[in-house]
């Protein structure tokens, strides 16, 4: 058996760096910037006001409060969308909406909650202003010419409207991986149809599409081949065309009917491993023509932590991402996670809460057999337990989460 991390290296180590393409901003999300971006404009483009007021200057309003409130004259009205006509001269003001472009001669806002408004044309200032209250200046936000992302930037939905702000329409990404699934074994059988003796249903295809999908990458259903080692050839060969990975599930242990390490063999690129760790102990792997392999175990727990461990992280580094580890915390056990030595670390399926201290607290999601998919789908995330006893209550270990903890554990 070989520890994890070596295994984990070794593929990182394999896989090849996907080209960058250039895709439209509403295909931006979760891509990941190929170059670092300069700005060509400044944001805001003009000095506007952030409140709604009076635009005035600052020096007018010397010595006005409340008690003593100062009368300025009001010679227009600024909403926004509009560029100012008429400047601000001494002892004027303007009317002005959030965001309308700051008039001539004025250098400050006073926001209209200070201000008491006497017939059309005049408006008594309650407060004294600082020139620049309430002004947010040209580049305030972006200033032209400097960069606003780098080269390797994960873009958010905050990116996009960045983005979008600066008057882009399309941006150079790394490519997203298109990534295939083929289900493996003759007892397979999908939907709802009545099961035959022997038959289960299919759900490491649909799942590992889901995983794809969500690790930002485009899903290919590769479908279900039976129990033959040319069969399976062919379908990873078709695969191999199409894709810029494929992933399988089953047929990677040491049954008889084992034929994806087999057809990956014929394909001149095997390495199998046993890893030690469990579940998820057997996996395939191997390169053909720049397209990796990832033969996935077929229990439904394994593959989903296969994926995750293997797959997902070079996935994502294909596709040019700094962050491909799922997150780890320090955690307590909030009930015994015995275990037995077996040279092996264990990866348990728990349920994650943070406690009132922002401590992260675990208990397991359910039963740990690895075919044994609901209590997969009750965790939050995988206890690393390392070889040994296991923990006690109390204790503390490491935890990858695989999303948020969740408030309602
Ligand atoms: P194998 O590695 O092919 O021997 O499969 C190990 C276990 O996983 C067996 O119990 C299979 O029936 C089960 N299995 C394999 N593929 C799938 C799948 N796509 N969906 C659900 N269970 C599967
Ligand atoms: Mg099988």
């Amino acid at each position: 058996m070989r520890p994890l991390a070596e295994v984990q290296a070794e593929i990182l180590a394999a896989v090849p760096h996907l080209g960058v393409n250039r895709v439209p901003l509403g295909e931006a999300l979760g891509a990941v910037m190929a170059e670092s971006l300069i700005a060509r404009e400044s944001v805001p483009p003009f000095a506007n006001t952030a409140m709604d007021g009076y635009a005035v200057r600052a020096a007018d309003t010397d010595g006005a409060s409340p008690a003593a409130p100062i009368r300025l004259r009001v010679v227009g009205e600024l909403p926004a969308g509009q560029a100012p006509t008429v400047a601000v001269a001494a002892g004027e003001a303007i009317r002005i909406m959030t965001g309308a472009p700051m008039p001539a001669g004025a250098d400050a806002i006073v926001m209209v909650e200070r201000t008491e408004r006497v017939g059309d044309d005049s408006v008594l200032v309650q407060v004294r202003a600082q020139s620049g209250d309430h002004v947010r200046p040209v580049g305030g936000d972006v200033v032209s010419g400097t960069t606003v992302f780098d080269a390797g930037t994960l873009l958010g939905a905050a990116h996009v409207g960045v983005l979008a702000t600066l008057g882009l329409s399309e941006i150079a990404v790394h490519a997203r991986a298109r990534v295939g699934v083929l289900s493996t074994g003759d007892e397979l059988v999908e939907g709802p149809r009545r099961l035959a003796p022997g038959q289960i249903r299919d759900s490491n295809r649909p799942m590992l599409l889901a995983l794809l999908a969500d690790a930002g990458c485009e899903p290919v259903d590769l479908g279900v081949a039976r129990d033959d080692e040319a069969l399976i050839t062919r379908r990873l060969e078709r695969g191999i065309e199409r894709c810029d990975a494929v992933l399988t599930s089953g047929g990677v242990s040491v049954g008889d009917y084992d034929y994806v390490k087999a057809a990956l063999e014929r394909l001149g690129v095997l390495r199998w491993s046993q890893v030690a760790i469990r579940p998820a102990k057997p996996l395939a792997f191997g390169v053909v023509d720049a397209t990796p392999i990832f033969g996935l175990p077929g229990n439904p727990v394994s593959s989903l932590v296969s994926f995750e461990l293997f797959a997902r992280p070079a996935l994502l580094q294909m596709s040019g991402h700094r962050v491909i580890h799922r997150p780890e915390v320090a955690a307590i056990a909030d009930e015994p996670m015995l275990r037995r030595a077996d040279g092996k670390l264990h990866l348990d399926r728990v349920r994650v809460r943070v406690d009132d201290s922002g401590r992260y607290r675990v208990v397991r999601s359910g039963t740990q057999a690895s075919n044994a998919l609901s209590a997969m789908a009750a965790a939050d995330g995988l206890a690393l337990l390392p070889d040994g006893p296991g923990v006690e209550a109390g204790d503390e270990l490491r935890v990858m989460l695989l999303r948020a903890a969740n408030p309602d554990h």
